[in-house]
């Protein structure tokens, strides 16, 4: 008797013609035809040639998206071609890429994120790490190699800012490090929700001097496997398969290698690392949602009731097309945003003004604060327009809404955005002149 195909979930709902005519390789063309016309090709070829990556790794390795499956597993694989992270070139640790930048970046992440949502999430979070060490790695070797290996697949990476008691007011840590004399220092406290520390080789956390005052902040490039490193799973049922950690530090000794930002410049890292997380967290979002809307204009076009294509009901038509016109309008504008961040890093040859990454700080939290609340609606009402099929069956549908209920918190809740902007608002009324 021939063996059953491995699927998602083993009891079938939606009919077999539909469920194949939303294969990756379909929803990749919906994607493709959508941004013909948007795109340079040499962005276009990119995006084409990760596309290709993943539909042959999913069918190598039968991949059925099912709860169970082992992510973190794919890490190497999508290592070895280079796509962990294009943010830069890493010319620094001998990696070299020629295509990199928040655009490319961009073009990564759409591909991925169609491949398997949870599994881009994991490898943003190891991109967290990686800025950090990109930005303060001082030809330090280990510094240089560990960068690399997170690079390259080679190792998972983390970022330890949120504390059990200090979510939002991150600036005000109760994680302390002492330091030692010989230029170590000795951590002791509890960070909470990281994504990925369970799995981290290595891992980048943030404590202060002095407990509350955010002049004293510091931070560390941590090795899991010193002693006083103790890491517990904690579980986010919306991303089954990403684990996530809360971590108790005692008396761990950092080494002074490995001190990325001495007591006093920990907030102004930290904050230097918010922008690219948002930018990055905006475009997971629309990615999501190309995504979710895949899936749904290509069941509309399929599933017919009383005789018709759904898609033809003007109740479901004109929502998807609401939909449609407004995420492609703000794919518009984040595009727009990473051609113009990438050609300003050319010109200023790749460290931005003042005044620049400054004005950054309010574009950051706009698109991030737009882009997770519209992932949270478009994923939601994409999947209601696909009914039943849209709740249970063999598609990524239900990664995609879960995903999207967790984007308004990360990297800054959407309250916190707004406190962002509405100070921005306030510098940018005084440089009015007003
Ligand atoms: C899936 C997931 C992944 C994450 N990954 C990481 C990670 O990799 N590394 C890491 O360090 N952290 C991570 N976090 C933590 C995340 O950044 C925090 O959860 C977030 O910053 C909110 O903090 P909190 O949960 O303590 O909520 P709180 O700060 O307690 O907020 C509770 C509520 O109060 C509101 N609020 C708080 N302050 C204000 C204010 N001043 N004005 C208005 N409203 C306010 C918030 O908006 C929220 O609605 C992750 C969280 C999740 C869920």
């Amino acid at each position: 008797m021939e063996e059953e195909k491995k699927k998602r979930y083993m009891t079938q709902a939606i009919n077999d013609e539909i469920l194949e005519k939303l294969s990756l390789k379909n929803r990749y063309s919906f994607l493709n035809t959508n941004l013909t016309a948007i795109l340079e090709s040499k962005d276009f070829n990119f995006l084409k040639k990760i596309q290709k990556f993943c539909m042959r790794f999913e069918k190598k390795n039968n991949v059925t998206h099912a709860p169970d499956e082992d992510i973190y597993s794919w890490i190497p694989a999508f290592g070895a071609e280079g796509y962990i992270t294009r943010a830069h070139s890493f010319e620094m640790c001998d990696v070299n890429y020629e295509n990199y930048g928040v655009t490319a970046e961009f073009m990564r992440c759409l591909a991925i994120d169609f491949f398997e949502p949870q599994f881009a999430l994991a490898g943003g979070a190891t991109v967290l790490a990686i800025n950090p060490l990109y930005e303060h790695h001082e030809n330090i070797p280990i510094r240089l190699e560990v960068l690399k290996n997170f690079v390259i697949g080679e190792d998972i990476g983390a970022i330890l800012i949120t504390e059990p008691e200090r979510g939002s007011d991150a600036v005000h840590m109760l994680t302390t490090c002492d330091d030692q004399g010989d230029g170590s220092f000795l951590l002791n406290g509890e960070k909470i929700y990281n994504t990925n520390a369970p799995k981290s080789g290595h891992v980048v956390a943030y404590a202060t001097a002095e407990k509350n005052n955010g002049n004293t902040m510091a931070q560390f490039l941590i090795d899991t496997s010193w002693d006083g490193w103790k890491c517990e799973r904690v579980n986010i049922p919306y991303v089954p398969k990403v684990w996530l950690g809360k971590e108790t530090l005692t008396n761990l000794r950092v080494p002074k290698e490995y001190v990325l930002g001495g007591v006093g410049k920990g907030r102004e890292h930290l904050f230097e690392g918010l922008v690219p997380e948002r930018i990055g967290i905006a475009i997971d979002c629309i990615a999501q949602c190309w995504n979710a809307v895949a899936h749904a204009a290509i069941y509309v076009n399929n599933r017919k009731q009383f005789d018709q294509v759904v898609l033809k009901f003007q109740g479901v038509g004109f929502l998807l097309t609401d939909l449609w016109a407004r995420l492609t309008n703000v794919t518009l504008g984040l595009l727009m945003f990473a051609k113009n961040y990438d050609s300003k890093m050319e010109k200023f040859g790749g460290k931005l003004p003042k005044n620049i990454s400054q004005a950054l700080i309010a574009s950051a939290s706009q698109f991030k604060y737009h882009a997770a609340k519209l992932s949270a609606e478009i994923c939601y009402e994409a999947g209601n327009l696909m009914g039943g099929a849209g709740l249970c069956d063999n598609t990524l549908m239900e990664d995609l809404v879960n995903m999207s209920r967790i984007a308004e918190i990360i990297g800054g809740s959407r309250q916190i955005q707004n406190y962002v902007m509405s100070m921005s608002l306030r510098q940018v009324y005084k440089m009015s002149g007003i």
